[in-house]
């Protein structure tokens, strides 16, 4: 199955960017995702391709008009998720991210100028989303971002299948740290335990890294995980005294 990519956007050309190297391109050259891409402006009432106009109340800036990105957005019409990158959304997480990627595609509008007409959100079945606490010139950065996220949980675009299921965010920790050759480096010695070839040693190490450093880099995150396992069995009690 293909995962469909439609972006509307005043830059077409910002596609696929980065997302036509390494495994998005390959996955994209595989026929794994399909990317279509509409220019806004194409949509445009006037023959001057106006797409923005003056804020109402007054201002910087320009804002993106309703009219307009709504009759680009009716042109796409493929049934898949309508998604808005926006400073204004409730930040994406990995979460969101899995259902994306599991479903047959999505739509991604891309802002400019101060965003859009607040009335499109309300005439149109769009989700809002933000890529984090900053703000960005553009929405493709973004749609580019959340559709890496995607791409690469697609079947076959990851090269070991198990290479996913470890990572930062996925169990709702941060993924513990990694180490290669050289065994020293700079006078720092790659820890004991990942080279005792003690599998359950290396499972227990991995855990504790996990936790204590979710614990002391997000403890936001590590607040939600242990909030999410009180009343499991378990509770919200963590093994942290089996480091090395
Ligand atoms: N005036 C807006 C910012 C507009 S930035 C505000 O303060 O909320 C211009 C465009 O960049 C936005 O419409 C959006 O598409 C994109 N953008 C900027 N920051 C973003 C973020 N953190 N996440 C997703 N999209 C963002």
């Amino acid at each position: 199955m293909t995962f469909a990519a439609t972006i509307l956007t005043l830059y077409p050309e910002m596609f696929p960017g980065p997302l036509g190297q390494s495994l998005a391109g390959r996955a994209l050259r595989e026929g794994r995702w399909s990317l279509n891409t509409v220019q806004i402006r194409d949509f445009a009432a006037d023959k001057h391709g106006s797409v923005d106009d003056k804020p109402a109340g007054g201002g910087a800036g320009m804002v993106l008009r309703a009219d307009v990105v709504a009759t680009a957005l009716d042109s796409v019409s493929d049934g898949h998720p309508v998604l808005a990158l926006t400073p204004r959304g409730p930040p994406l997480t990995q979460s969101r991210v899995k259902t994306l990627a599991a479903g047959p595609g999505v739509v991604l509008l891309c802002g400019r100028f101060e965003g859009f007409d607040e009335r499109l959100f309300e005439r149109r079945a769009i989700e809002e989303v933000s890529i984090g606490d900053y703000v960005l010139s553009g929405g493709e950065v973004a749609a580019l971002v959340l559709l890496d996220a995607c791409i690469r949980l697609l079947p076959g675009v990851m090269g070991a299948p198990a290479s996913g299921v470890d990572e930062s965010f996925e169990t709702g920790l941060l993924e513990y740290p990694h180490y290669t050759r050289p065994v020293t480096w700079e006078g720092r010695t790659i820890p004991e335990v990942l080279r005792s070839g003690d599998h359950a040693k290396i499972v227990a190490w991995r855990h504790a890294r996990s936790v204590e450093d979710t614990r002391l880099r997000r403890p936001d995150l590590w607040e939600r995980h242990v909030g999410a396992r009180v009343g499991s069995p378990s509770g919200a009690r963590h093994r942290t005294d089996d480091e090395t």
